[in-house]
């Protein structure tokens, strides 16, 4: 069988994670949201805090490649697959402190539901906003994870850093530490994380006492915002946004007025339903995904003079991206672009003020 590690590697690996949960040549794409994505290596799941700290520590003391795996929303895998160790993040444990209004949890808990009805339950609120999108906690305090809300203005947009109290971390040098949430350095899908090879094992949210009421009354809206304007996973599988966000110009809005919805190269298709998301339509490959990315970059560009950045990371070993050219796919008729939703909502708003 093929291995990119040796005999002492794979011993000492055993050794520190048990022979039994090391798994080999394991695909990847079941763990991603895009569903795409060859085979690890090695492939390894930490249950808790601990076993995440101990397999990072390995790796590094063995010096082998490896990747650490969240939810998997927001990357895409190479069909070539990873050659090293992936470790996916499933240290779920989590303790409401109720008399500090405090949710302490493992970095692998998954945002919604877990951890928000966890919140919800206990009538803590700040984590309400954040209810459908698919994140573990660690990948969140990555990305800062953000919405607009609470609804129904949605004034501002919302982020996790705003109810981070402290993390403990597994560091770059391989030290366990607690830092309070100055050290994430957080902006707009950015991080220290992102410059820094530090691990989140854990996490500790401050909340408030909230009005259940108003907390469900939150979580209805925002994912019935949600689901009018994103491809549902379960049938359109997806990483959200591709590309970063032009302050002031609208990624969407460029992709959508260079002609580019329903755009498709291969199993890849730019949804009718937002400018930003490619789907994963029929079986796409990571290459078909690749080779759309580099043609809405490229069409984006010479029409507008905009340079669009892909926000999802690349992971793992890549394919050269499809070569065949890109065709369109229609409208399907219960589909509501961007713009007929923006006409939609004039019209009802017109309708209500004619009422009144
Ligand atoms: C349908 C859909 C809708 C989305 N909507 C939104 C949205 O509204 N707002 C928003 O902000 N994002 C959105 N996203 C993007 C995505 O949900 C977030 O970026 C999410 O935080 C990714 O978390 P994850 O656990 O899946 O991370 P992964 O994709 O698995 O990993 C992302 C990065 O985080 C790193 N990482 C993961 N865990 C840790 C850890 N414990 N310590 C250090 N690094 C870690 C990984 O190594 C990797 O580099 C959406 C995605 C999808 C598919």
């Amino acid at each position: 069988m093929p291995t990119t590690f040796d005999d002492a590697t794979l011993s000492a690996l055993r050794d520190a994670m048990g022979a039994d949960r090391l798994r080999q040549d394991v695909p990847l794409a079941p763990f991603t949201t895009f569903k795409i994505g060859g085979p690890a290596d090695w492939f390894y799941e930490a249950r808790t805090a601990d076993q995440l700290a101990t397999a990072v520590r390995t790796a590094r003391a063995l010096g082998i490649r490896h990747f650490l795996l969240g939810t998997g929303a927001n990357i895409l895998i190479g069909d070539l697959g990873f050659r090293g160790l992936v470790i996916r993040n499933a240290a779920r444990h989590r303790t409401v402190r109720p008399e500090r209004h405090q949710l302490w949890v493992e970095s692998g808990a998954i945002m919604w539901p877990d951890i928000i009805e966890t919140a919800v339950a206990a009538g803590l609120s700040g984590l309400e906003h954040y209810v459908g999108i698919p994140s573990t906690v660690g990948g969140a305090l990555w990305q800062n994870l953000h919405f607009l809300s609470p609804p129904p203005e949605r004034a501002r947009t919302m982020y996790i850093e705003e109810v981070l109290l402290e993390a403990d971390l597994l560091t770059e040098d391989t030290e366990r530490r607690t830092v309070d949430v100055d050290y994430f350095n957080f902006g707009y899908d950015q991080s220290i994380l992102h410059e820094r090879d530090d691990v989140v094992l854990s996490a500790t949210f401050q909340l408030e006492p909230g009005d259940p009421e108003r907390m469900r009354a939150i979580i209805a809206a925002n994912l019935a915002w949600r689901s009018e304007r994103h491809p549902p996973l379960d049938t359109e599988p997806s990483a959200g946004s591709i590309f970063q966000k032009i302050e002031g110009v609208g990624a969407g809005r460029l992709i959508d007025e260079c002609g580019l919805l329903g755009c498709r190269i291969g199993g890849a298709e730019v949804t009718h339903r937002h400018a930003n998301i490619i789907i994963n339509r029929e079986n796409a490959t990571a290459a078909d995904v690749r080779a759309l990315i580099d043609h809405v970059q490229t069409t984006v560009e010479r029409e507008t003079g905009y340079h669009l950045t892909p926000e999802i990371s690349f992971i793992g070993d890549f394919a050269p991206p499809t070569a065949s050219a890109p065709y369109f796919v229609p409208k399907p008729p219960d589909v509501l672009t961007a713009k007929e939703r923006a006409q939609r909502g004039k019209e009802q708003r017109d309708a209500i003020e004619r009422k009144t």
